[in-house]
């Protein structure tokens, strides 16, 4: 655990005499010994990067402990402030005598020791405040109801009209109400499942309508009623080195390397099965929950009480999940990034699916990988790690070329099906017939699939009508006022989104630069993709997922579930409908326009683009018809295209490296990267040129081995501006991301930011726009 550190200078000297006055009150120490007296390291959420230290008063010295809040005086004014104490040790008292804690928040610590460690190392390696990074682990719920009175649970009240029939005094809304709450649920709660307004509620428990219960401790356990299939060959040579880790107490990595139907959902299964066996509990991180019902109802079968912590969940139910997680009444945790933070004091197996999607990454600070934070916490406990996919991001595969990790292979589907053939459409050999992007051979495979009475998946990854509206005179494009971007056009109603801002602006049929009417439009989106298709297959059921038609909670669910059911023909979307699901009637894959991210300024960009294509394709040919997949781009000999086109992600593998190594990119080398954002674009410009400015004086100062460390840029970021703000970014890489930090670090240090600009450090970074 990091050394508690000593407090900054100001928070020294502002002892006034309130704090004197709290000193001369308990003076237990002093007669023990005049120098010394328990001493706790206190971090601030988000205000002062240092944890600060505060003198524990005899009548609290019992309830202090690492892992709890503590209210606090802060500065000059002694602000009551609440913070985590994060360390608690006698130590000889400073010359100046310290603040004392004014209160303890929280009965129990929130987090343990080994946790607490985990947020201190993740403010090191991701450099981000330490307060951020405890913020981040635990949930909003448990932090505000934590320690506090618990949320009254509410019930129909046992003399509440029980049928519909005998509520005819009832107005729809109560009726509702009555109907959601079939378990003991939090008005809150209530109020969401219910979609009545809290004020119903309050009304409903006066008239004595619901009546308060008895919280239950945790949701009842819904019997298992599945059995585990013998594994083939090679799914238990990749469940053998993880149960031997396990049996043997040590910590390994071990990466399903699968093609996608491969089996790797089984073994996870397994896997968490002997973890159980043991007595311990498991974490299973997916990409995104609304994405991958499948897998975690798979996990409900399987294991009856899983606890699923998807983004819906209520601030009391996931508050209510914490806690069972841990008592360790929960041996199995399913759930998004951030369930890798979930509190199982006997952690046995930690798995990541989908290991190379970038939602793994956390976009905004503590700008931490799951991935990262996941082997930190499997090596302390000794236990293996189990990362799974199709298509391992490229630090991972390097990891298992070097050996430091172990890969298992899953070459083939089970139960023999194959992969479907691929087939590659030039769109420079003539674009399509039709506006809405469908060359004659994809439209002929929809025909064959839908005559088959199979199933269809178009992936489009950008979503909208059009992607950018331009007038055909003078080449004016309409963009976004604040931001650097074109509008994307929406239909109905001709509406120009912002993608980067979410602003909305009436596109007019004149170019507002030269008069002209008569706009063309550009790029086509999923929205024009739906409608094309459409008009072209009226017989068919076409169905839409993407952001735009997936707002609402539980669309995912309900369009997944209609297509499962063979309600939908024609699924279009983004790349949303490329995960992990797994339909046995869809029959054909088309991607409408595979190079859509190949050319982003994004050293990732290939490895994304093979990676996305090589998933979607994976969704055809799943039962007993077999299935194709169509790809439409203009750059098939792109070398992420066609080892795609061939399911040979090796042979992309085996091309992308070289060209990191020779350019120092991951995983050859680390890349921090700086955004500065300001409203004027020379204080933008500036700020980054000074960064620029102290990192390359610290490259070349010999005070650190600086060999291969090279700072790029400044230039303007590719968003040059968003929401009124100009963007300049740099980045610094280098073969050693300790040494990076370091460098960073001294480079920042006493910086005076200008109140005009703004900036980010991104350790590790997985977004380049
Ligand atoms: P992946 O996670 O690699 O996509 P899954 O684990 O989902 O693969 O397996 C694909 C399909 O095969 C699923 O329907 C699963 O139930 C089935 N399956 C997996 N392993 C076996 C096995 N050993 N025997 C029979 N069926 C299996
Ligand atoms: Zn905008």
């Amino acid at each position: 655990m990091r050394a508690p550190e000593p407090c900054r200078a100001s928070e020294h000297m502002s002892q006034h005499t309130p704090q004197q006055q709290l000193f001369e009150k308990s003076p237990v120490w002093e007669e023990d010994d005049q120098h010394s007296a328990v001493v706790a390291s206190v971090v601030l959420a988000g205000r002062v990067d240092r944890p600060l230290d505060y003198v524990v008063p005899e009548k609290l010295a019992g309830q202090v402990e690492p892992g709890k809040r503590l209210r606090v005086p802060l500065g000059r004014r002694n602000q009551p402030t609440v913070g985590y104490c994060v360390a608690v040790a006698t130590r000889d008292l400073p010359g100046t005598g310290l603040k004392s804690v004014l209160s303890v928040e929280d009965e129990r610590p929130l987090l343990s020791p080994t946790m607490l460690e985990l947020t201190s190392w993740m403010s090191e390696r991701w450099m981000c405040r330490h307060g951020e990074v405890l913020e981040a682990v635990l949930p909003a719920g448990v932090r505000e109801a934590a320690g506090r009175r618990q949320q009254p649970h509410l019930m129909p009240a046992p003399e509440a009209p029980a049928s519909d029939e005998a509520r005819p005094r009832l107005t729809p809304s109560q009726v509702k109400v009555l109907t959601a709450a079939t378990e003991p649920l939090t008005a809150s709660e209530l109020a969401d499942r219910s979609g009545a307004s809290r004020a119903v509620i309050t009304r409903m428990l006066n008239r004595g309508l619901l009546v308060e219960v008895e919280a239950p401790s945790a949701p009842t356990a819904k019997a298992a009623d599945d059995t585990p299939p013998p594994l083939s060959n090679a799914q238990a040579a990749a469940l053998a080195p993880i149960c031997e880790a396990m049996r043997e107490g040590r910590h390994e990595t071990v990466v399903l390397f699968g093609v996608t139907g491969s089996g790797k959902t089984e073994v996870y299964l397994q896997a968490v099965e002997e973890t159980l066996r043991y007595g311990k509990q498991a974490i299973v991180l997916v990409p995104e929950i609304s994405l991958t019902p499948q897998t975690c109802s798979r996990f409900r079968r399987r294991f009856g009480r899983v606890a699923v912590l998807h983004s819906h969940l209520t601030p009391a139910e996931r508050h209510r999940e914490w806690r069972a997680i841990a008592a360790g009444e929960v041996g199995v945790v399913v759930g998004a990034r951030s369930a890798v933070f979930a509190p199982t004091p006997r952690l046995g197996l930690l798995v990541i699916d989908e290991e190379h999607e970038t939602s793994f990454k956390q976009g905004t600070a503590p700008r931490y990988h799951a991935r990262d934070v996941a082997e930190w916490r499997c090596r302390r406990e000794s236990i293996p790690l189990v990362l799974g996919s199709a298509t391992p991001a490229l630090e991972t595969f390097q990891k298992c070329l070097t050996g430091e990790w172990r890969m298992a292979e899953l070459p083939e589907r089970v139960g023999g099906t194959h992969l479907p053939g691929v087939l590659t459409v030039d769109l420079r050999d003539g674009p399509p017939r039709r506006a809405g992007g469908l060359s004659s051979r994809l439209e002929a495979g929809i025909r064959w699939a839908l005559n088959a009475e199979g199933q269809v998946i178009l992936l489009l990854n950008r979503r909208g009508f059009a992607t950018h509206v331009q007038c055909h005179a003078c080449g004016h494009s309409v963009t976004c006022p604040q931001c650097d971007l074109s509008l994307t056009l929406h239909q109905p109603g001709s509406r120009g989104i912002c993608h980067g801002c979410g602003r909305v602006i009436k596109v007019r049929p004149t170019c507002s630069e030269c008069g002209t009417t008569g706009l063309s439009i550009r790029g086509s989106g999923t929205q024009r993709l739906e409608d094309n298709v459409a008009r072209t297959f009226p017989e068919a059921r076409v169905a839409r997922m993407d952001a735009d038609t997936m707002r609402r909670r539980g669309s995912h669910e309900a369009t997944l579930d209609a297509f499962r059911r063979g309600d939908i023909d024609i699924l279009v979307g983004t790349q949303m409908i490329a995960k992990g699901l797994d339909f046995p009637s869809v029959m054909l894959v088309g991607v409408v326009y595979a190079d859509a991210a190949l050319h982003l300024p994004d050293f990732r960009a290939a490895e994304r683009t093979c990676q996305l294509i090589t998933q979607v394709a994976g969704r055809s040919g799943r039962g007993p018809k077999g299935g194709r997949v169509v790809v439409q781009t203009a750059t098939p000999d792109h070398p992420a295209i066609r080892a795609a086109a061939v399911h040979d992600y090796n042979a992309f593998v085996r091309h992308e490296l070289p060209i990191r190594e020779a350019l120092g990119y991951p995983p050859f080398g680390q890349v921090v990267r700086f955004v500065v954002r300001s409203r004027s674009e020379t204080a933008a410009r500036e700020w980054a040129e000074h960064l620029a400015g102290r990192l390359r004086q610290q490259i070349t100062s010999g005070e650190t081995n600086s060999t291969g460390v090279r700072v790029l840029g400044p230039a303007p970021a590719p968003i040059e501006r968003l929401r009124d703000a100009w963007r300049w970014h740099l980045q610094i890489q280098g073969p050693d991301g300790g040494l990076l930090r370091e460098l960073v670090r001294r480079a920042i240090d006493g910086l005076r930011v200008p109140d005009s600009v703004a900036w980010i450090v991104d350790v590790d970074p997985v977004e380049m726009l």
